[in-house]
């Protein structure tokens, strides 16, 4: 969120340096500091018994291309949108998200393929094997190709 008044007092923030943060923006009448911290969400390849990963169609990102599990994380939230249930899950890496200044951090969960549940956000979801899917997945101002590519990565080292 960029803020630029002060949620206190409504004034126009200024600039002032803080320690190692270096200039940060400034209410000088509440002697306030903000930050413009990115949002946080996960992206998720989601692998099943079979290697496959669970590819999404958003149709508000891509008619043409498919993405993998992400979502903002908000107060209240659940993980459990595409009614998979993870067996287990592990970090891979976090990538920085500049046009909407977002940290995504990168997780490989694997589950037992289920029912999918449904999500007004999603017009599609398919299991897609990992090979068509690195052809399928958008990679134009979307992190799903780059974390796919860091997973299957992954996979082939632990097969
Ligand atoms: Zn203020």
């Amino acid at each position: 969120m960029n803020i630029n008044f002060c949620t206190q007092c409504g004034k126009p923030l200024t600039y002032k340096t803080i320690g190692d943060e270096g200039e940060q923006k400034y209410c000088e009448c509440c002697n306030k500091f903000y930050f413009d911290n990115p949002a946080s969400c996960v992206l998720i390849a989601i692998i099943n018994e079979n290697n496959q990963v669970l590819l999404l169609k958003q149709n508000y990102i891509s008619t043409k291309n498919y993405t993998l599990c992400s979502g903002y994380l908000k107060k209240g939230d659940t993980l459990e949108e595409t009614g998979q249930r993870v067996i287990s899950c592990e970090y891979v890496q976090s990538y920085y998200f500049a046009p909407k200044n977002l940290i995504m951090t990168g997780f490989i969960a694997y589950v037992k393929a289920s029912e999918f549940g449904s999500s007004n956000e999603v017009d599609g979801l398919m299991w897609v094997d990992l090979d068509k899917a690195v052809t399928m997945v958008e990679r134009e101002n979307n992190y799903s190709g780059v974390h796919l590519d860091n997973c299957i990565e992954i996979l082939k080292r632990t097969l």
